[in-house]
């Protein structure tokens, strides 16, 4: 079955990366013309629980190099003097941006991209090409400029210029180490021990979208996790125990310490990034 609801694709040219990006890109795609960039939607449901909605399912880093890469595959075989490299939100290339570009969808004031049909519930896959490929005139919706995320955003990390990811809960719950005092505070609220749904929950563009029909999304969710499923396992035990999930790869040290901070305990011991 086909994982990705739309495809589009956008001119390298178009997507004003800097020194840094396209050095990187370079690397991987030299002479890179064009990204061909798809969306994979993964809305499950809303049951119950303290993982983001986008991290109960398969990883959907995963999930997209196994979609893509038999695709770059085909187009290897079409077009052997040219390059083909799968990305799956792991790189600086700036994905919401290409998408825009490549017409499947607009920017919402909360930094993500929204599609029409399924919100703003997608994970974003390119194919960095060293192929020119014309890219079709689409019109997609716009964010309606409703300023429902803005104020349903429990850090106020969504101002003028877009998301601040220094306050954002989304990278705060996955990120190791200490945080500060001001960010325990926002940890010891927040009802997630993974992630952050609240701009995309009140978003409207996100009422009544369609299930995702892709298995990996759907079967075998993880809704929550908590103290004791997390009680003395080492990095590899967790990896182990939790295998091809995205709220792995910081290891268990980072949900140890957001659950800590929610039932209010003294969080010292859960820094350990064992
Ligand atoms: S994910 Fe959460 S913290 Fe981040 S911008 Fe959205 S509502 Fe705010
Ligand atoms: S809540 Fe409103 S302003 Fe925010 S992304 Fe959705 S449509 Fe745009």
């Amino acid at each position: 079955m086909q994982e990705f609801c739309a495809a589009g694709v956008c001119p390298v040219s178009a997507l004003g990366l800097g020194a840094h990006e396209r050095e990187w890109l370079g690397r991987l795609c030299p002479d890179a013309q064009s990204v061909l960039v798809y969306l994979f939607p993964y809305f499950a449901g809303r049951r119950p629980g303290n993982l983001s909605l986008y991290a109960r399912g398969r990883d959907y880093h995963a999930v997209i190099r196994d979609a893509l890469t038999p695709v770059a595959d085909r187009l290897c075989e079409r077009h052997p003097a040219h390059r083909f490299a799968v990305l799956a939100d792991d790189s600086p290339l700036p994905e919401v941006r290409a998408a825009v570009l490549a017409g499947l969808g607009a920017a919402g004031q909360n930094g993500l991209l929204i599609h029409e049909t399924y919100g703003s519930y997608v994970v974003i896959g390119t194919i960095a090409a060293s192929l020119p490929i014309a890219a079709a005139q689409q019109r997609p919706r716009a964010c309606l400029g409703c300023g429902a995320c803005v104020r349903a955003c429990p850090a106020r990390a969504i101002g003028a210029a877009g998301v601040d990811p220094a306050r954002c809960l989304s990278a705060l719950t996955q990120r190791g180490g200490d945080v500060s005092a001001e960010e325990a505070a926002l940890l010891r609220q927040h009802p997630l021990a993974w992630g952050c749904d609240a701009c995309q929950t009140a978003c409207p563009m996100n009422r009544d979208v369609p299930l995702t029909e892709t298995p990996a999304f759907r079967e075998n969710l993880i809704d929550s996790l908590d103290a004791d499923a997390l009680d003395g396992l080492t990095r590899r035990a967790f990896l182990e125990k939790y295998p091809g999930r995205a709220f792995t790869w910081r290891g268990p040290a980072p949900l140890r310490r957001n659950l800590a901070l929610q039932r209010g305990a003294d969080t010292q011991q859960t820094e350990n990034p064992s």
